[in-house]
């Protein structure tokens, strides 16, 4: 079904983005945050192990290679000089003067790990992705069922990556979003999006908020491209591997269903805000993560306007507060919450 064939939206109301819808269907209280705090676009998150962007795609991967490979090369040379001067500074017995190059090589000593850490993790994705192009193989993105897909071998099989920086609009729909990337391959695009990093002893899950978000994204890009988007790319947090999530009349049904919900919602017409979701949403939402006041730093602003802060005590004699709680005055039952007593 094109985009000209999908329902019609309900009614116009406030410019939504896409990642605002989502964040409505996890839970209608997130969804006004994002909305009202404007935090319209997830930030890419660099892995918390890695000092560099992992890359995704072969210019990139080899862009970082090269970067790095040059400042093990340069460190390198540093601390061959800095041995050097030890050795010739020992053979002369000015032991004092040891400190100087002790200094410079206890100083490039971290740079120089980090560098040939990055080396090493870039040696194994290329050689993966090198592998990916030998093995050849693609994905149907037509068929209806949802389907694990491999990165390099997408690239391989000859879909383009390309970064998205501007966010695509429907007017009509008075929707906007920008996916993380975008594959190309003839007439048809593929919207990519990332999942937060996932445990390694957790299965990555798809929810429902994934397809509406995947949904809208292949909306906009039908709408505004013109181009055929029959499905969507979500990867697990900073990983090659992800799953699709086709485009199908069910995820139109929903995207249309989440629009109108989230506009009710945003016009006053619905009432889920008045009761707490279900406390396991609540568990890792980082809206409702219990953080140490400090003033003019952490308050939460919504329209312009700083909030009355809704904090409790904890046991450390700090006051402890979250955006959610400041928002709808109450204590989300956060993990961390939790673990300080603060309900
Ligand atoms: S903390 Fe709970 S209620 Fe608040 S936005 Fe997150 S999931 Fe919703």
């Amino acid at each position: 079904m094109s985009a000209e064939e999908t329902a019609p939206v309900p009614h116009p109301g406030p410019w939504l983005t896409v990642h605002a819808l989502s964040e409505f269907v996890f839970c209608p209280r997130a969804g006004v945050l994002t909305f009202e705090t404007r935090a319209d676009q997830a930030k890419e998150e660099r892995p918390a192990n890695l000092d560099f962007a992992l890359p995704y795609t072969l210019r990139e991967l080899e862009q970082s290679l090269n970067h790095h490979l040059n400042r093990v090369w340069l460190w390198g040379a540093v601390t061959a000089g800095a041995l050097v001067a030890i050795a010739v500074i020992w053979w002369l017995g000015r032991e004092l003067w040891l400190v100087l190059p002790a200094a410079i090589l206890l100083l490039i000593a971290r740079p120089l790990q980090r560098h040939l850490n990055a080396v090493s993790i870039l040696s194994r994705i290329r050689a993966v992705a090198l592998n990916a192009r030998a093995s050849g193989g693609d994905v149907d993105f037509s068929q209806d069922e949802s389907q694990p897909v491999d990165w390099w071998q997408l690239l391989a099989a000859g879909w383009v990556s390309v970064s998205c920086h501007e966010p695509h609009r429907d007017d009509e729909w008075a929707l906007s979003g920008t996916p993380w990337r975008v594959l190309r391959h003839g007439s048809v695009t593929i919207p990519v999006f990332k999942t937060n990093g996932v445990a390694r002893d957790e299965e990555p899950r798809l929810f429902a908020q994934h397809t509406v978000r995947m949904a809208g994204y292949c909306h906009l890009i039908e709408a505004r491209e013109g181009r055929e988007s029959p499905a969507g790319i979500v990867l697990f947090g900073n990983t090659y591997q992800g799953q699709t999530i086709p485009n199908s009349p069910q995820a139109k049904a929903a995207l249309t269903d989440a629009l109108a919900s989230a506009r009710a919602i945003l016009d006053g017409k619905d009432e889920p805000l008045r009761d707490p979701p279900a406390e396991e949403l609540c568990v890792g939402c980082h809206w409702g993560c219990p953080q140490r006041f400090r003033q003019f730093v952490t308050e939460t602003e919504v329209a312009g306007e700083v909030l009355a802060v809704f904090g409790t005590v904890a046991s450390d004699k700090q006051l402890y507060h979250s955006p959610c709680g400041d928002r709808f005055e109450w204590v989300p039952p956060h993990e961390l919450a939790l673990r300080l007593d603060l309900l």
